[in-house]
C-alpha cells in the first residue's frame, strides 16, 4: 500500500473514505503530510491513530557536503530500502532552488553522466520525490529562510521516465493546501523522453520544460545521448513545438558544452538554423567533470563565440548557465551515490 506521503489530495479522500475516516478530514490530514502547518495534537484522537498507522516517508541524511563558496548545499538521503539519492539545494541572492532527484540511477546512458553510468536501479514514488522539498525546507527553516519557490527536476534519474510518479509529485507540490508552489517554477528536465513530453502537456497545469539537446545533428548527438536513437531530433522540436502550441510556455534548451565535441562554429551555425522560428531560450553549460569521461568544458572565448552564433543567427535568447557546487560534485551530471 502506497505511503499517505505518496497521495494527491484526491487520493488521499478515497484512502480515508476506504477506511471508513470522514473526508472532511482530509485537508488537515494532506496539510500535516506535506506542508507541517499542522500538528498531529490538532487532529481528533481518532484521526491521529489512523495517521500514526500510516507510514510516512522521511529519508535518513548521510551526508552533508557544501561547496567553497557557500551557496550549494548537497545532501545523500537514504530511504527505507536502504537506496540512496541525491538532492541539492543551491542559495542566489535572496531565493533558493531545490534540485531534485526522480530515480535511483537512470536509465538513458549520456556519455558525459556520473548518474547514468550507475543504470537504473528503481524509480522513485511520488512520496520519494516530494520528500526532498519537505526535507529541504526544513533545513531553511531551521536557518530561519524562506522556503523554496523554484525547483528544477534536474538531479538523478530522466523525470518523464518515472511519468506517473512525476505527475502526481507535482499535483502534490503545487495543491494549495501543500507546498503550493507555482507551476511556472518548476522545471522539468528532459534529455529527449518524447512521449513523456507529450504526456506532460497534457497536464491540467503548465509546467516549465527543459530539453537536453547535445548535438545538432542525430550522429553527434547520438554520440553522447543513446536514446536519440530512439527519439532522434526532428521528433524532439516536433515534440517542443507541440509543448509550447499546447502550454504557451517556451521551452528550454540546454546544450552542455564540450571542448571539441560540440562548441565549433559549424555546430553553433547548425543549432542556430535548427532552432530559427521555435519559441525557445537556449541555457548554454560548460561540461562538469566526472569521473569517467574525459571531456573538458571549452574555453571562455569559445563558449562567447559559439554564443554569439547561436544568438545571431538563429534570432533566438542564449545565455550561459550559472555553474554551481562544481568542487561538491553538485553540478549537472555529476550526482551519484
Ligand atoms: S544526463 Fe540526465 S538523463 Fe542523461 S544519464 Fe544523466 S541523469 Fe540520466
Amino acid at each position: 500500500m502506497n505511503s499517505l506521503s505518496d497521495l494527491t489530495f484526491s487520493q488521499l479522500k478515497d484512502r480515508l473514505q476506504q477506511d471508513g475516516i470522514n473526508s472532511a478530514n482530509a485537508s488537515a490530514i494532506f496539510r500535516l503530510v506535506n506542508q507541517g502547518s499542522v500538528e498531529l495534537s490538532d487532529l481528533g484522537k481518532n484521526i491521529q491513530h489512523w495517521v500514526t498507522e500510516q507510514e510516512l516517508l522521511q529519508p535518513e541524511v548521510l551526508r552533508e557536503v557544501v561547496s567553497a563558496d557557500g551557496y550549494t548545499r548537497k545532501f545523500v538521503l537514504r530511504f527505507r530500502d536502504g537506496k540512496e539519492i541525491e538532492t541539492v539545494l543551491m542559495g542566489y541572492e535572496g531565493r533558493h532552488t531545490a534540485c531534485i532527484s526522480s530515480q535511483v540511477g537512470c536509465a538513458m546512458g549520456c556519455v558525459f553522466c556520473a548518474t547514468g553510468k550507475m543504470g537504473l536501479i528503481r524509480n522513485l514514488s511520488a512520496g520519494e520525490i516530494t520528500a526532498q522539498v519537505h526535507f529541504l525546507n526544513g533545513v531553511l527553516a531551521n536557518d530561519q529562510k524562506a522556503p523554496i519557490r523554484n525547483i528544477v527536476m534536474m538531479g538523478m534519474g530522466e523525470p518523464l521516465h518515472n511519468f506517473t510518479s512525476l505527475s502526481a509529485a507535482l499535483e502534490i507540490l503545487t495543491d494549495p493546501r501543500g507546498p503550493g508552489l507555482s507551476p511556472a517554477r518548476i522545471s522539468i528536465s528532459t534529455v529527449g523522453h518524447v512521449p513523456g513530453i507529450r504526456k506532460l502537456a497534457k497536464l491540467p497545469q503548465n509546467y516549465s520544460l527543459s530539453v537536453s539537446l547535445h548535438g545538432a545533428s542525430d550522429e553527434e548527438r547520438g554520440r553522447l545521448i543513446p536514446i536519440n536513437k530512439r527519439w532522434p531530433i526532428s521528433d524532439l522540436l516536433e515534440s517542443c513545438r507541440d509543448y509550447t502550441r499546447e502550454t504557451g510556455r517556451k521551452v528550454f534548451i540546454a546544450w552542455t558544452l564540450i571542448e571539441g565535441a560540440n562548441d565549433s562554429d559549424v555546430q553553433a551555425r547548425c543549432l542556430a538554423k535548427l532552432l530559427r522560428g521555435m519559441e525557445v531560450h537556449v541555457n548554454l553549460i560548460p561540461l562538469n567533470p566526472t569521473e569517467d569521461f574525459e571531456g573538458r568544458p571549452p574555453s571562455e572565448e569559445r563558449i562567447l563565440a559559439f554564443l554569439q552564433i547561436v544568438r545571431d543567427e538563429g534570432e533566438i535568447p542564449v545565455t550561459i548557465r550559472q555553474r554551481r557546487g562544481i568542487d561538491v560534485g553538485a553540478g549537472c551530471g555529476q550526482l551519484v551515490v
